[in-house]
C-alpha cells in the first residue's frame, strides 16, 4: 500500500497497455485500461492518462488526480480504439502539473507514438545536455521526454529498432509501454529493475506493471518481460527482440517489501508469500515474548501474519486504517495536523489495552510515523510496544525510480538502532537482517537490487544523477 502512511517512499508510476484483435472499433481498450490503472493506483496518485489508437490516429486524455477523479464514464466511453496505453503517476507537491502527466503523445517521422514510462534514468543529465546541444527542446523535467527525443533522433528506423538503439543510450531503470497507430510495444531495462509483465485473454494481449492489473481485466498472466527485452504486439502476434540483457538482473527488492500489491506476482515471486516468509524470518530472528502481534496496515499485514504464524503469538487487528483518504483530501487544520497519523490510523483499544504488543511494519523511513503510532498504542493502553521491522534499516536513497527521502532524512542513516528506538519510543526495536531478507527470497542475492539497504548500486550512480536527485527532491519530474 504505497500511498498514504509512509511519507518518503513512493513508487513513481504504473503502466498498462492493451492490444485487442477486434474487427470493430470500440471503447473496450480504453475501458480495460481504465480498470488496469485502477488496479495500479497504488503506484501513483498524482495523475492518470489514457491514449487510444483507432488504427489511424491516437487520442489522449490525461489529468491530475486519481483515476476515478480524472475519468468520468462518459470520457472513457468516448475513447474509441483497439489499442491503448495508460499511466498513473506518483503524488508529490513540487511537480504537480499536468505537463508531467503521461502518456506522452508525439508525432515524428514515422507517425504518432504514445509512451508511458516507469523508472528513472541515471544518465538523464548528460543525455538532456547532449540532446539540447543538437537542438532538442524540452517541455518538462521528465526523463520520459529524453526517450521521446531519442526515438525522434532514430526516426528513420522502425519504432522497435529505434527503441533498441535508445536502450544503448539510456542507463537506469525503465519499464516502457509504447503505442503506435497499429502496434503495442513493451520494453524493460537490461537489469529488469522495475516490473513489467505480459498477459493474454484469447487473442488479446496486455502489458502491465503488476500482474494484479491483469487479473482485474480478466487476462491470464503469460510471463514477465525479460531483462533488456523489447516485445512487439501487432496484428501478426507477439514478437520479441532480446537485446542487452546483462549478466545479472537487479529486480527491486523494495517492490516485494512494500511497493507492489500483495496479490501481484513479480518475476516468479508472489508478493504476499514473500512478505509472509520475511515475517516468519523476523520472528525467528527476534524471538520476542508478547501477548499479541499487530500490523501497521496494509503493507505490514502479510509480514505480521507470518510473524504470528511462526511465533505462535496471536494476531490481532490492532490498528484500523481509513481507506478513503485520497489526493483531494482537504488540507487539515493545525489541530488535525497535530493529530497527525490519527487521520489515517486508529487503534482498537479492546485489542491492545493491557497487552504486550509486537507491532510489525515493513520499514521505517523518517521515524515520525512510527513514533506517532507507538504513542497511539500507549495511549490506547498497550503495556509494552515492541516494533519489528520486516526489512533491514533503510540507509540510502533510490536513483532507479522510487521517490525516496533524502539520505539525511532517513533515520537509520543518522542513528544506530538504539537511537531509532529511543526516537520512536518503543520498548524494543528489531530489524530484519540482510541475510534474512535474502533467505526468504527465491533466487540468489545477486539477482536483486537492495541498494537502499546496503548502498550497493547495481548501476553506478554518476555524479550528475546524484546532483539531479538532490535538486529534484523539490522538483521531481521523473517517473
Ligand atoms: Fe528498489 Fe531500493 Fe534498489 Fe531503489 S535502491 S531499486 S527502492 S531496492
Amino acid at each position: 500500500m504505497p500511498n498514504g502512511l509512509k511519507k518518503g517512499w513512493r513508487d513513481e508510476c504504473g503502466v498498462f497497455g492493451v492490444f485487442l484483435r477486434n474487427s470493430a472499433i470500440s471503447n473496450e481498450a480504453a475501458r480495460d485500461t481504465y480498470y488496469g490503472m485502477y488496479a495500479l493506483q497504488h503506484r501513483g496518485q498524482e495523475s492518470a492518462g489514457i491514449a487510444v489508437s483507432d488504427g489511424r490516429e491516437i487520442n489522449l486524455y490525461k489529468g491530475m488526480g486519481l483515476v476515478s477523479e480524472v475519468f468520468t464514464p462518459e470520457l472513457v466511453q468516448g475513447l474509441m480504439g483497439n489499442i491503448a496505453v495508460g499511466h498513473v503517476r506518483y503524488s508529490t507537491t513540487g511537480s504537480s502539473h499536468v505537463i508531467n502527466a503521461q502518456p506522452l503523445v508525439f508525432r515524428y517521422l514515422r507517425g504518432m507514438v504514445a509512451l508511458a514510462h516507469n523508472g528513472n534514468l541515471v544518465n538523464a543529465v548528460q543525455l538532456r545536455n547532449q540532446l539540447a546541444t543538437f537542438g532538442s527542446v524540452f517541455q518538462s523535467t521528465s526523463d520520459t521526454e529524453i526517450i521521446v527525443n531519442l526515438i525522434a533522433r532514430y526516426g528513420q528506423d522502425r519504432l522497435e529498432d529505434a527503441l533498441v538503439k535508445c536502450m544503448l543510450d539510456i542507463k537506469g531503470a525503465y519499464s516502457l509501454v509504447v503505442m503506435t497507430e497499429d502496434k503495442l510495444i513493451g520494453m524493460r531495462d537490461p537489469m529488469a529493475i522495475r516490473p513489467l509483465c505480459l498477459g493474454a485473454s484469447g487473442d488479446n494481449h496486455f502489458l502491465a506493471s503488476e500482474s494484479c492489473a491483469l487479473d482485474t481485466v480478466g487476462a491470464k498472466f503469460v510471463r514477465d518481460i525479460r531483462p533488456g527485452e523489447v516485445v512487439v504486439i501487432d496484428k501478426d502476434g507477439v514478437n520479441s527482440i532480446n537485446t542487452l540483457a546483462t549478466e545479472r538482473t537487479a529486480h527491486c527488492i523494495f517492490e516485494y517489501i512494500y511497493l507492489a500489491r500483495p496479490d501481484s506476482v513479480i518475476d516468479g515471486i508472489n508478493v504476499n508469500r514473500y512478505r509472509r516468509l520475511i515475517g516468519k524470518q523476523l520472528a525467528r530472528e527476534t524471538n520476542l515474548d508478547a501477548d499479541i502481534v499487530i500490523a501497521v496496515p496494509d503493507s505490514g499485514t502479510s509480514a505480521a501474519l507470518g510473524y504470528a504464524e511462526e511465533s505462535g503469538i496471536r494476531y490481532e487487528e490492532g490498528l484500523i486504517k481509513n481507506r478513503y483518504i485520497g489526493r483531494t483530501f482537504i488540507q487539515p487544520t493545525q489541530k488535525m495536523r497535530d493529530l497527525g497519523v490519527r487521520l489515517k490510523l486508529n487503534p482498537v483499544v479492546e485489542a491492545v489495552n493491557g497487552k504486550r504488543v509486537i507491532m510489525v511494519d515493513d520499514s521505517i523511513v523518517r521515524g515520525t510515523t512510527s513514533k506517532q503510532i507507538v504513542n497511539m498504542l500507549r495511549e490506547a493502553g498497550a503495556a509494552k510496544v515492541h516494533m519489528a521491522v520486516a526489512s533491514p534499516p533503510t540507509i540510502q536513497s533510490c536513483y532507479y525510480g522510487i521517490d525516496t527521502s533524502h539520505r539525511d532524512e532517513l533515520i537509520a542513516a543518522q542513528m544506530d538502532v538504539e537511537g531509532v528506538r529511543k526516537f520512536i519510543g518503543a520498548d524494543s526495536l528489531h530489524y530484519l537482517s540482510m541475510e534474512g531478507l535474502y533467505k526468504s527470497m527465491k533466487g540468489d542475492a545477486a539477482s536483486f537490487c537492495a541498494a537502499c539497504f546496503d548502498g550497493s548500486y547495481p548501476i553506478p550512480i554518476e555524479e550528475s544523477a546524484y546532483m539531479n536527485h538532490e535538486k529534484l527532491q523539490h522538483l521531481r519530474g521523473g517517473c
